[in-house]
């Protein structure tokens, strides 16, 4: 019986790595731009952290994460509530007030397994804590919009504002009334929600519940004084900075910790639409986890959505992976020599593929194309004897001889001295 991995888990192979790599590369290389910088925080917490700031009537902490009820601990869910916990713990705003913290890893959630949805998925997590100007949210956003642009992707984005603790009960109170009237018509799970997470009624995607949301009181309407001069202040900051947004009065998120903006980043692309990525404000948060009263904006991002995205889309713009050089030794004499060159060449920075099995040359080169090696290093019995090998270019097969005399150390040098003049 062969062992598979779990339903939902998924390996990611090699010539899929190329890909995320690349996310990877971007997405850092952007952050930084903007002054980001990386924190690495553990994949299990303390389950109560995410039962305090997502909040208990999720559906993310009712029936989607992976919890040791034993042990009190669970596998995260998504990164920011670890990133706001290790920002307490280590007071990291005691030596800089705003902190502009990015992190890339899995999280794990207990849903039904789809296309670009898995139970272990990746995240790009990005969290700017300690500045409340309507322009640090224009800025996060833009950042994020860069990111997908500079990836190739085209996707939308919508904005919407839910409010503070100061707007927001009295707008689900009246929401529940709305809501009460036609309670018959809605779905089991908005009837049940109704009372425990009514904003959630706003985004199912059942069509009965749509048509009676497109009546329902809006937020946007209901915002106090101070959050509809917020959202005014982002919607002109995302013009100024040329960021093209739609507003979404249904958008709500799934977690109970956003207040003021929230948006997405959507995509057509993968069969219904779908968020690529996602975010909002959440200025209550930390001081709800037992620290200072800070505010903070942040998104994530899928990188399996968004690899998923451009497989379809760009994959000829990928560089495949190489070897600079493919080494064939041909008899048994010339592997060691061939071996330790290989090891010097590699230690001087070229990517060096080398064949121990002593197959003929036919099948070296054939090796050679395998692993995508610019050149091939050919060393025969006879040439050995005359302390030479010869050099294939194996994009247009023209061969040169190459002069292997000298101590190990020379070859090498040579060898990349000629490798380097050839490439470039
Ligand atoms: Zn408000
Ligand atoms: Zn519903």
């Amino acid at each position: 019986m062969k062992i598979q991995a779990i339903n939902g888990f998924k390996d990611i192979l090699p010539g899929n790595v190329i890909r995320w790599q690349y996310i990877e590369r971007c997405a850092r290389d952007i952050f930084e731009r903007f002054g980001m910088q990386e924190i690495r925080m553990p994949i299990m917490e303390k389950t109560e952290l995410f039962v305090r700031s997502i909040g208990e009537a999720t559906d993310v902490v009712e029936k989607e994460m992976y919890t040791f009820i034993d042990k009190g601990i669970t596998m995260r869910p998504e990164a920011t509530a670890s990133i706001m916990r290790a920002f307490i713990e280590h007071g990291l705003h005691v030596q800089q007030p705003v902190q502009r913290l990015y992190t890339i890893g899995p999280m794990f959630r207990h849903e039904r397994p789809q296309k670009g949805r898995l139970r272990q998925f990746h995240q790009l997590d990005a969290e700017i804590i300690g500045a409340v100007e309507p322009r640090i949210d224009a800025e996060l956003i833009a950042m994020g919009q860069m990111l997908l642009d500079e990836l190739g992707l085209k996707t939308s984005l919508e904005i919407n504002s839910l409010g503070c603790p100061v707007c927001r009960p009295p707008f689900k109170a009246r929401l529940i009334t709305y809501l009460e009237q036609s309670i018959e018509h809605l779905c089991e799970d908005c009837k049940r929600r109704t009372h425990t997470n009514p904003l959630r009624v706003l985004d199912c995607k059942k069509p009965s519940c749509r048509a009676l949301v497109v009546e329902a009181p809006s937020m946007l309407e209901a915002l106090c004084p101070e959050c509809d001069q917020h959202f005014q202040e982002v919607k002109e900051a995302l013009q100024a900075l040329r960021v093209p947004f739609q507003i979404n009065r249904f958008m709500v998120r799934g977690l109970d910790y956003y207040t003021r903006t929230t948006f997405e980043f959507l995509t057509s692309d993968l069969g219904a639409q779908a968020a690529v990525g996602a975010g909002g404000r959440y200025d209550g948060l930390i001081e709800q986890l037992g620290g200072p009263p800070l505010s903070g904006i942040g998104f994530a991002m899928g990188m399996e959505r968004i690899a998923l995205l451009m497989e379809q889309d760009t994959e000829s713009h990928l560089p495949a992976a190489s070897m600079d050089i493919f080494l064939a030794a041909l008899g048994s004499e010339t592997l060691a020599p061939c071996s330790l060159l290989a090891h010097l060449l590699r230690q001087q920075g070229i990517r060096a593929a080398i064949d121990y099995s002593g197959r003929s040359l036919k099948a070296q080169l054939k090796q050679a194309g395998r692993v995508n090696a610019r050149f091939t290093l050919i060393v025969g019995v006879d040439e050995w004897s005359r302390q030479e090998g010869i050099l294939r270019d194996m994009t247009n097969q023209v061969q040169q001889p190459f002069d292997m005399s000298g101590t190990p150390e020379e070859q090498s040098l040579r060898l990349k001295q000629l490798l380097q003049t050839t490439i470039h």
